[in-house]
């Protein structure tokens, strides 16, 4: 993967990342049943306090993609991103589109899904 592509995967994690976030404020009532009176700004992506309240009020599914994502940015910054971490061929640039996240190739997902880890 060159570096125009890393550049564009990791606009398109930090998207993705942005939109999980709304939803979670979207559904999110702690804040306004405690009484609060600003929501805190959780579109920055940065780990302030605000959002490390705000993960902890996601919920587990959401809680998933939000760390899918900061693996997969973490990757990106390691130079392993695009890379099956299993059998260390690089990744499909069909399957990394439609998953930006994915750590594994087909071939190994699919031999998970069947057999495990
Ligand atoms: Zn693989």
């Amino acid at each position: 993967m060159n570096q125009e592509e890393l550049e564009a995967a990791k606009q398109l994690l930090l998207e993705m990342r942005r939109q999980v976030l709304q939803e979670v404020q979207g559904s999110m009532h702690t804040y306004r049943e405690l009484g609060e009176e600003s929501l805190p700004d959780i579109s920055d992506v940065s780990a302030n306090a605000a959002n490390r309240d705000v993960l902890l009020n996601l919920g587990a599914t959401q809680q998933q993609k939000i760390r899918d994502i900061d693996a997969a940015l973490e990757r990106i910054r390691s130079g392993e991103y695009g890379v099956c971490v299993r059998c260390e061929e690089e990744i499909s640039q069909a399957r990394m589109k439609v998953r930006p996240f994915s750590r594994f190739c087909i071939d190994c997902k699919t031999d998970i899904e069947k057999f495990g880890e």
